[in-house]
């Protein structure tokens, strides 16, 4: 990758060293060990660069978007408790036929949905937004007050932060080409109340439409933030500590586990850990594209 002026320009004000992909030359001495790579070594990603985090801006007592808390682990399901991974049962509302379906009847879909008891409350569903066909696609947890006023994932302080990351990496959620236009959707499409933590029959009666949604975007890289994105995605209930800095997958395509936004606006600490998972997911990508 390289750099523009307006994007070394912007790198400096949020506090990020740019950069360079492993093509530009020798890698630096002392920089990490790749990450081990699960279930697919052949696509090992390259070493991630060490770099300062973005600049995080100031946390309001209310700038949670959803209501991670991290690093407890309180897994719906787990691979390794046979329990907890016991099928929920199913809402005779769920739309059906949502495997076949194309953009615009998933979209339908989930506007008249009323699959769990989340429908009751909301002001908006929120599908998603970014390009259908985008490199990278960032999976959230459950829209939160404002998310589900504006109908939009990750607005607020958590969504500033988020937008500065990708536009870190040269990514964004604004109009722009497949390359660099993410596509960014959440596990549950309406708020639960309260900002509460998802139920385990609500994720599971939302969890078709973001396997379709990944199915039509076909991402190069899914990056899951926080807890519920993980434990949806990698049916695990490890916590995020544990799976960070390895290449994990989800129905074969490459996912990187890190924080949520909101989670580090409150653990500012963590922010240079959220950008190093950021960096092996730029590498993973690049690897992906490369092969
Ligand atoms: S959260 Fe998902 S499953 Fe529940 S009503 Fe909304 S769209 Fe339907």
């Amino acid at each position: 990758m390289s750099w523009d002026p307006r994007q070394l320009a912007m790198l400096k004000e949020i506090g990020v060293l740019p950069w360079e992909p492993r093509d530009a030359g020798p890698a630096d001495e002392g920089h990490p060990q790749a990450p081990a790579v699960e279930a697919a070594p052949a696509e090992a990603p390259a070493q991630p660069r060490q770099a300062a985090a973005p600049a995080i801006p100031a946390a309001p007592a209310a700038a949670r978007q959803t209501p991670t808390q991290e690093p407890p682990q309180v897994p719906p399901r787990t691979t390794a408790d046979p329990a907890s991974v016991a099928p929920v049962a199913v809402h005779a509302r769920r739309p059906t036929g949502v495997e076949q379906m194309d953009w615009p009847a998933l979209r339908e879909a989930v506007a008249g949905c009323q699959a769990c008891k989340l429908c009751n409350g909301r002001r908006n569903t929120v599908f998603g937004v970014g390009h259908e066909q985008a490199d990278w696609m960032i999976v959230g947890e459950a829209p939160g007050e404002q998310e589900d006023l504006k109908g939009e994932p990750f607005v607020g302080q958590a969504g500033k932060l988020l937008d500065n990351m990708l536009r870190s990496l040269a990514l964004t959620r604004s109009e722009a080409p497949s390359t660099h236009q993410v596509f960014i959707a959440n596990v549950l499409k309406c708020r639960p109340p309260h900002n509460r933590n998802p139920e385990p029959e609500e994720v599971a009666q939302c969890e078709p439409f973001l396997q379709r949604q990944v199915e039509l975007v076909q991402p190069k890289i899914i990056v899951a933030m926080g807890r519920f994105a993980v434990q949806s995605l990698l049916r695990t209930g490890e916590p995020i500590g544990r799976l960070r800095g390895r290449v994990h997958r989800y129905h074969g395509v490459p996912v990187i586990v890190t924080y949520h936004p909101a989670y580090l606006l409150r653990n500012l600490p963590d922010k240079a850990k959220a950008w190093e998972d950021l960096c092996l997911a730029a590498d993973t990508a690049a690897a992906a594209s490369a092969g």
